[in-house]
């Protein structure tokens, strides 16, 4: 017999006294307490006036209508135990059969949201947030990490972790800065612990925040069984039926484990594991050279692993130009860090974490390299199968992302998309936009997808950061720009940090508005987002290269390198005019 004890939540039916449930009630007015306990109870909503004292005992069997509803006469003590609570006795509950009835009542009437949320990602729990703080009855339907994988698995943890690795770096170099460290030894248990930490607190946050703005959390996985209608698999047990007026989904992404055989069965790590190992990996395999295998790949070679990575395209960051990935490679290959580039992946034998060994096709044959664990970081396939969408109208693409327009309407109504399921660029500053742009037009607005201008930064070290074109984009589309480019050893900053690797480099357009602005370099978020802000304003360049800007910071740089902008007329068209040399006598304190 499966027992359980909580608290319960009342019935709508009820007054403003601790709540008594009758055998001789109606019994429709038995069956909503019975469901609002059980319902109460699994969520933990315990807030103070909502909360009703009632004992229940079910026979096991017990269907709902039968069940006999007793008066709450024997638990002083666990009456006691819950004193704090205003209002609240315990409950202990026959689960098995109540939640048996729970079911079967909420089958045959689903509760009524004005706004379901389908994954708590970042723009979900953010419209959610809004919608429950005006009025409108929100509910939240995540099956694992609350706040989405931003906080929990993705964004955060890796930059937290990333953080720990470079703490590592700059103290193996320390004796360069002229701090004497006798030896260096790095404790992946401590590391993983500070990033968990991290973790909690996050999650603490999100609950704060789902607490203060009246949104219901639903701890399950959800599925739909009609359109607008939501089963879901509670994972304290039992299920729910929830429709919403409006309906948002917000089910994100994981990582793809490309068809190679032996892969699947080598058990190999993805962020997530990756991001929870409390150990540092002797020889680890990375399989996909974009931003969430360079970033792992880098990290985990300053806590002392070997690492290899196999990409099967001809560059690292293959969005970027070859410049920029050359520079990439330059730098990781500086770290110790063995780079394969169009490397096909033929199979995988091992298991990760023991012994792997992953067998290669390269342009100078085949070989094989032999690792203790293998990394997956080769694309993200979105999580819209198995979710009953074939009966809600939603249309997916080819991938399985939801087709939406520019509003990010799907094409059943009442139903939205945002972020990577939608197919949006993969940020999280991106899955929040897209939530400005619902919440603007839910209130009458006119935002769209169109035109966004959307930064990035990939936190290597030192970090890479693009808005706008890249050159080979531009040359894609015909656009004629003139390039400029900077090293970063010309910007006097690096000077100061012993920090000098990568490159600025500007795209400019013929009517002398920024086209484009990628950084390897320090601070490459943040100098990035300077120029973002001139692109915003539409300013020409020169704005930039006259501004009076702190010296010395990294932004400084950006003086002299738009004064490095080819003259207008002389030197135009879709080419890349490479500019050697510096002109930073343009900065103060400048020999
Ligand atoms: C390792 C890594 C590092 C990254 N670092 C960065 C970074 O530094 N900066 C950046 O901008 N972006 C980064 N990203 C990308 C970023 O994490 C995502 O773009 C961002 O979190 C937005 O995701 P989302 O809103 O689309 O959905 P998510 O945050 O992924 O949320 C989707 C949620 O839906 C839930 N869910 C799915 N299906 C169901 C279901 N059927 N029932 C219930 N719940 C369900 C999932 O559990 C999940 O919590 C990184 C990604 C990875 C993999």
């Amino acid at each position: 017999m499966e027992n359980w004890e909580g608290h319960a939540a009342r019935g709508n039916r009820t007054s403003t006294h601790p709540h008594i449930a009758k055998d001789n009630e109606p019994e429709q007015f038995r069956q909503d307490v019975a469901v609002a306990l059980v319902r109460g109870a699994r969520s933990r909503r315990t807030s103070g006036a909502e909360i009703g004292a009632i004992h229940l005992e079910l026979a096991p069997a017990a269907l709902l209508k039968h069940a006999a509803i007793s008066l709450p006469a024997q638990s002083a003590g666990d009456m006691a135990r819950h004193a704090p609570v205003a209002g609240v006795e315990s409950i202990r509950i026959n689960v098995r059969g109540i939640r048996d009835a729970a079911v079967e009542a909420d089958m045959s009437r689903p509760e009524q949201f004005d706004v379901l949320v389908l994954g708590s990602g970042e723009g979900g729990k953010y419209l959610a947030w809004h919608t429950a703080r005006a009025g409108r009855r929100t509910a939240v339907v995540e099956r694992r990490w609350i706040g989405g994988s931003c906080p929990n698995i993705n964004c955060l943890p890796s930059k937290n972790e990333i953080w720990s690795a470079k703490v590592a770096d700059l103290v193996r170099h320390a004796d360069q800065f002229g701090t004497v460290v006798d030896s260096v030894a790095i404790d992946m248990a401590k590391v993983r612990q500070r990033k968990r930490d991290m973790v909690d607190g996050l999650i603490a946050m999100h609950l704060e925040n789902y607490k203060a703005s009246g949104a219901e959390l639903i701890m399950g996985a959800g599925q739909f069984v009609a359109p607008k209608t939501l089963e879901i698999h509670l994972n304290d047990g039992g299920t729910r039926v929830l429709t919403g007026g409006q309906v948002f989904l917000n089910v994100g992404t994981h990582a793809a484990i490309p068809d190679v055989a032996g892969l699947d069965a080598a058990g190999p790590l993805t962020n997530i594991e990756a991001l929870d190992l409390d150990y540092a990996p002797s020889h680890l395999i990375v399989l996909g050279g974009g931003y969430v295998g360079l970033e792992l790949a880098q990290a985990y070679r300053r806590f002392g692993s070997r690492v290899t990575i196999i990409e099967h395209g001809p560059q690292l960051a293959g969005r970027e130009d070859p410049d920029v990935a050359d520079e990439v490679r330059r730098i990781f290959g500086a770290d110790g860090i063995e780079v394969l580039l169009s490397a096909e992946t033929l199979r995988v034998q091992g298991r990760s974490g023991a012994e792997v060994s992953v067998l290669l096709r390269t342009a100078s044959g085949d070989r094989t390299i032999d690792g203790s664990d293998i990394l997956v970081a080769a694309g993200r396939t979105p999580n819209t199968a198995g979710i009953g969408l074939e009966l809600t109208g939603v249309e997916l693409d080819a991938k399985g992302y939801i087709r939406v327009n520019e509003r990010l309407e799907s094409s059943s109504p009442g139903v939205w998309a945002i972020g990577e399921c939608a197919g949006s660029p993969q940020f999280t500053h991106v899955s929040f936009d897209d939530f400005r742009i619902i919440r603007d037009n839910l209130a009458g607005g006119q935002r769209t997808t169109r035109d966004r201008l959307v930064p990035y930064c990939m936190f290597t070290d030192p970090p890479l950061a693009r808005v706008g074109s890249s050159e080979r984009e531009a040359q894609r589309q015909g656009i004629a720009v003139r390039v400029a480019k900077l090293p970063t050893r010309a910007v006097l900053r690096t000077r100061t940090i012993g920090e000098s690797q990568g490159f600025m480099k500007a795209l400019v357009g013929a009517d002398d508005r920024i086209l484009g602005f990628t950084m390897i370099g320090p601070d490459a978020g943040e100098v990035v987002a300077t120029v973002q802000m001139a692109m915003l304003a539409g300013l020409p360049y020169q704005d930039l290269r006259d501004a009076i800007l702190t010296h010395p910071t990294m932004a400084e740089g950006l003086g002299p390198q738009f004064t490095n902008v080819p003259i207008k007329g002389v030197l135009q068209g879709a080419h890349h005019f490479p500019v050697s040399g510096t002109r930073n006598a343009t900065q103060p304190g400048c020999p």
